[in-house]
């Protein structure tokens, strides 16, 4: 037995060497990654339950690496981690507003489009300050966009607040993301005015595990209705969870109604929706 278990140590720390040596390449690639133009932008369409109208789109980044494609989870923590998530972020909002021009020329012009936002972002106290200069270098309308954020911005809340008011006195409306999923997420919106409140994929998923979830799901929703906040079902996957949700009223995100895609898909899309 102590043999075997020497030797899972060795497999192990084997294991977390490869996982260590994955982690510092792809910190590598990730500095080239601007450069050497790899990413792109993704958007998947935000509907409205009741009658299945796309809205708006969220904004997710892709990266083709030399990996291949690295998927967001894997790759945003190592950004934020070593403070590549600052330019990328502001490349992801620039990318943004290029794409929205593109969106309004397609005849895409009344939908919002939101934009994931790092807190990492936050700690920069001159953030409000270089969103508002790109979208004036981009002639965009920022009224157009939200900013999506999570409850990890709490971490330092004084400066967090500050940045999120002057966001919104440049027009931008603000998203809590992933709400419902963390600890604190009612002290997020004890302490910030939200527009919107985008809930946790989880908390959907639990409805059908146990139909009692409804009442704590009904009970968000109407946290968020108080607050005078759009609401947006994030991972809606089955017909069967877009039944429930519909007399709620709200809107929705997921697999159901589409996967984000790229621009020249969106487009098609949206094309289509108009007829629905
Ligand atoms: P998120 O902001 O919560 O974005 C929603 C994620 O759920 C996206 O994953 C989306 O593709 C996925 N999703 C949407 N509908 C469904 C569904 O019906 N079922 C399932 N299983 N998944 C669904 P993605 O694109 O892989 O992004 C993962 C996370 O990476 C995002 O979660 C966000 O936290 C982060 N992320 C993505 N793009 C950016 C970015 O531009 N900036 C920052 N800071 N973070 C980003
Ligand atoms: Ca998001
Ligand atoms: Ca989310
Ligand atoms: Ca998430």
């Amino acid at each position: 037995a102590k043999q075997n278990g020497k030797n899972n140590v060795q497999f192990f720390t084997h294991e977390l060497d490869s996982q260590m040596m994955r982690k510092s390449q792809m910190e590598q690639a990730l500095k080239k990654a601007l450069d050497e133009q790899q990413f792109s932008l993704h958007y998947q369409p935000q509907v409205n339950l009741a009658n299945s109208k796309v809205i708006g789109y969220e904004a997710l980044l892709r990266w083709q690496s030399p990996f291949g494609n690295v998927p967001p989870s894997e790759f945003i923590p190592i950004a934020e981690e070593t403070g590549l998530i600052v330019p990328i972020g502001e490349w992801t909002l620039r990318q943004a507003c290029r794409d929205s021009k593109e969106f309004c020329a397609l005849g895409h012009a009344a939908e919002k489009i939101s934009v994931n936002v790092s807190a990492r972002q936050f700690k920069d106290p001159d953030f409000s300050e270089k969103v508002r200069a790109i979208f004036e270098q981009e002639q965009v309308d920022p009224g157009r966009f939200e900013i999506e954020i999570t409850e990890s911005v709490m971490l330092d809340i004084e400066q967090s607040a500050r940045i999120i008011c002057e966001l919104k006195e440049l027009g931008l409306r603000i998203a809590i993301d992933d709400f419902g999923a963390g600890y604190s997420s009612l002290n997020v919106v004890k302490n910030i005015e939200i527009d919107t409140l985008k809930i946790d994929k989880s908390l959907i998923d639990e409805v059908l595990i146990n139909r009692r979830n409804l009442f704590i799901l009904a009970a968000i929703i109407e946290v968020g209705k108080n607050l005078d906040a759009r609401i947006v079902i994030e991972g809606i996957e089955l017909e069967e969870q877009a039944e429930l949700l519909q007399p709620f009223g709200i809107l929705g995100q997921g697999y159901l109604f589409s996967r984000p895609l790229p621009p020249e898909k969106l487009d098609a899309f949206l094309n289509e929706s108009e007829y629905v």
